[in-house]
């Protein structure tokens, strides 16, 4: 029988060490739970960063998959299939969107909305030759690409990867003076997390974002929010944007919006932007594809028809109200919405996911000193109560 230590000795001979795990072999997993090799059960609080907001092996999505994979898998964007419209009509007429670009990976579809407002910048406000400007946040987490990581303030991230691409002004989030200082004749977009997930859960004030939105439209510069981690009803709304009732010009989301079985990712906007995209202007080979969009339409009427929003919010609200209830001097704040939750620690948190793992609870670390919490939004109230009494003893040991 593997054991999980074998299977991870055996994998690190082989593997580029860019990740450290924790020490679980994850071998199945059904709705918010997965099994170890040695048949360990595990309440996942990651959700694959919240790409699982369906639950692991949704079966409606499964059921999708399999009949899509018998039938057509991939055709490029050379020849149109029959799948991409019904994905694209879905997804729009959910977001209240015109139009939709599909990609694969988030960091792909930030890309795309990087570029899609870069043109549109040239186009509409006549900003001179690769002089147009794109503003993003301090302490952002938008994708591993040279381009982003070049805009990211995490060293980390940078370290090594440079030289990187010019055209972004950083400023401090939730800091509406500093935006309105930062806008200039040039600034085609302002690209934002509505709560900046890998960042450590940072929930920006109520108003900020609507704030953002009013100031960019005064200035005729695209709002673009990144709600790949935020987004598909994470939050305890479609969008995490809908909880102040703005709609910004372009949305980027990903990871749910295949609920954990492929990469699948798009921007939303309307056409009068979009239209900044002529043939050969843009694409991807895997970007669209029939199996995609087969997998995207069953994820988001998962979304839809097990009200998965409504769910966050509520499960959320008393989680959450839970969680204050601990009362453990290394508990410096819980902060979050829906079920996207951050319990910031008086000390570095990955200990705390350790023992949480050996009490059946996989959770991950993030900003070192931050214990996110975000379960599939399939998970069940009595899950989350016996996760809650796991937690009480590892925070208040
Ligand atoms: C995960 C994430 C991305 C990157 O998505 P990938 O699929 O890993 O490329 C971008 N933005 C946000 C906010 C994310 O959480």
């Amino acid at each position: 029988m593997p054991t999980n230590r074998s299977i991870i000795k055996s994998t690190e001979k082989y593997d580029a060490h860019n990740y450290h795990p924790l020490p679980v072999v994850l071998t199945r997993g059904k709705g918010a739970w997965v099994w170890d090799v040695e048949g360990n059960r595990y309440l996942d609080m990651l959700s694959g960063y919240s790409a699982l907001n369906q639950g692991h092996c949704h079966p409606h999505i499964a059921k999708a998959i399999r009949a899509q994979v018998g039938r057509l898998t991939l055709t490029s964007r050379a020849f149109h299939n029959d799948q991409l419209g019904l994905f694209l009509k879905k997804i729009c007429t959910m977001t209240g969107y015109e139009k939709a670009l599909p990609m694969n990976s988030g960091a792909e579809a930030v890309e795309t909305a990087i570029k899609t407002a870069r043109k549109w910048g040239y186009f509409n406000k006549k900003i001179p030759v690769n002089k147009a400007q794109i503003i993003v946040c301090k302490n952002n987490f938008h994708g591993r690409t040279t381009t982003i990581v070049g805009f990211s303030t995490e060293k980390q991230y940078q370290n090594g990867f440079g030289p990187f691409a010019p055209g972004f002004k950083i400023i401090p989030y939730n800091d509406i003076k500093a935006l309105k200082k930062s806008i200039n004749r040039n600034t085609a977009g302002f690209l934002v997390e509505p709560i900046q997930g890998e960042g450590g859960v940072i929930v920006p004030d109520t108003g900020y974002l609507k704030d953002c939105y009013k100031l960019c439209h005064k200035n005729r510069v695209l709002m673009i929010a990144d709600e790949i981690q935020t987004g598909l009803g994470r939050t305890g709304y479609l969008l995490a944007c809908d909880f102040e009732k703005i709609r910004p010009d372009i949305v980027i989301v990903g990871k749910a919006l295949s609920g954990g079985f492929y990469p699948v990712s798009a921007i939303l906007c309307d056409d009068h932007i979009m239209k900044v995209f002529k043939p050969g202007d843009h694409g991807s080979t895997f970007g669209g594809n029939p199996l995609a969009a087969a997998i995207g339409i069953a994820a988001l009427e998962v979304i839809e028809k097990e009200n998965l929003s409504k769910r966050a919010r509520e499960l959320g609200r008393w989680f959450g109200e839970e969680l204050f209830k601990i009362d453990s001097p290394i508990i410096k704040e819980i902060r979050g919405r829906g079920l996207l939750i951050g319990v910031e620690l008086m000390k570095p948190a990955r200990p705390y996911c350790e023992d949480l793992m050996k009490l059946g609870i996989l959770a991950k670390e993030t900003h070192e000193m931050v214990v996110r919490f975000a379960p599939p939004l399939v998970v069940e109230k009595k899950d989350l109560a016996w996760a809650l009494a796991r937690i009480k003893k590892v925070l208040k040991a």
